[in-house]
């Protein structure tokens, strides 16, 4: 038995504010769909989007997801998600608001255990405040709360089932179960859950970012790097070749800024540092670029799950100068991290003239790399 899950992330809605539909806004250094789409990594999944964000794809990870292009209206984009997959692959389908980038694990779990009893499950909450009636914010009636559910996603259904009921269903509907039940398919009320919350309202994302601090984990790595001066026209730092009267003597390319911020990175994981990945011993890292070694750094912060959110660098010279370059420097980081420029600070000091630095024998670097992983 395979399960499937769709994002949905076609929706225009930008009620929450901004200027990018709300899938896409910034929520704790990613965009709300990828946090979405990470809780359903362990199904087949496929990303629902509209024509108009595929700019936005760039801001994902989408190996191994399934992106298709949706419609104006949300069933018409349920259908162009149901469509991309194989009924002989998959049993059941999990249909999933991209706005609604907290649900847990329990939540869809509970979804899928109900469906091994029946053909459509899906979560709500029963209705604790009382519901009034109201004009023009008087009130004008009590209503009666008994039986009344709040509904959530994912809904998760038999694949066969609500293909047929799409088929089947002839104009609009607000989510999936109206469909299903349109087509007389019994829909199981599994435990919704108050912080699976949609971004609807300017504030939710705030909120949103309140609830995930709670389970945050934020770290910090920090990097040192020194390499000595030999003969040569320039020093690569931080990706960039510093026109100089020495070069940096090392087993790579010597970029000892790009080196120390590897390794930062590297520390935050935990994951040792670049001489573990790379070891020097090793003849085919001899005279590498170092951007190779920062890109499979970041690539792992990726795999397990976490955002670079701030790099910080600080080259230790009395020369080659290194403000003029700073803005090159932090251009190719940004680059090869893919990350905002904003996020990226590149600096430089001298030692006053103390030390191997002062006297002009190397450079040396440090780094700070914060992750963050909600
Ligand atoms: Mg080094």
């Amino acid at each position: 038995m395979k399960t499937a899950a769709i994002i949905l992330a076609a929706g225009r809605g930008t009620r929450a504010g901004g200027e990018l539909p709300k899938q896409w806004q910034d929520l704790c250094g990613q965009p709300v769909i990828a946090h979405s789409l990470a809780a359903f990594a362990r199904f087949h999944r496929v990303l629902v989007v509209h024509p108009d964000d595929s700019d936005q794809l760039s801001r994902l990870d989408l190996s191994g997801i399934h992106v298709v292009t949706g419609a104006d209206s949300r069933d018409g984009s349920v259908r162009a998600g149901l469509a991309a997959l194989d009924p002989s692959q998959i049993d059941h389908v999990l249909i999933h608001d991209g706005a609604r980038p907290l649900v847990t694990a329990r939540v869809i779990d509970g979804v899928l255990s109900a469906l091994k009893h029946g053909p459509a499950a899906a979560p709500g909450l029963a209705v604790s405040d009382a519901l009034w009636t109201g004009v023009q914010d008087q009130v004008t009636g009590l209503q009666n709360r008994d039986g009344l559910y709040r509904a959530q996603t994912p809904q998760g259904f038999h694949l066969q089932a609500i293909l047929a009921a799409h088929h089947a269903h002839k104009g609009a509907a607000t989510d999936d179960v109206e469909v299903a039940r349109a087509a007389g398919l019994a829909v199981q009320i599994t435990p919704g859950d108050e912080e699976n919350i949609k971004i609807t309202w300017p504030g939710d994302l705030t909120r949103a970012a309140r609830i995930m601090g709670k389970n945050m984990d934020i770290r910090t790595g920090n990097g040192f790097d020194v390499h000595a001066f030999t003969a040569g026209d320039g020093c690569w730092l931080c990706g960039v070749k510093v026109p100089h009267d020495g070069a940096l003597l090392g087993h790579s390319d010597a970029d000892v800024g790009m080196h120390a911020l590897t390794d930062a990175i590297y520390g935050a994981l935990a994951e040792g540092d670049i001489g573990r990945h790379f070891p020097p011993s090793d003849p085919q890292w001899k005279g590498a670029e170092s951007h190779v070694f920062l890109a499979h750094a970041a690539s792992r912060a990726t795999a397990r799950g976490f955002a670079i959110t701030h790099c910080d660098v600080t080259l230790i010279c009395e020369r080659p100068k290194i403000g003029p370059h700073a803005g090159a420097m932090q251009a190719r980081l940004a680059q090869i991290l893919g990350i905002e420029l904003d996020r990226i600070s590149v600096k430089a000091t001298t030692s006053e003239r103390l030390g191997f630095t002062g006297r002009e024998e190397g450079i040396a670097a440090i780094a700070t790399a914060t992750l963050v992983k909600s």
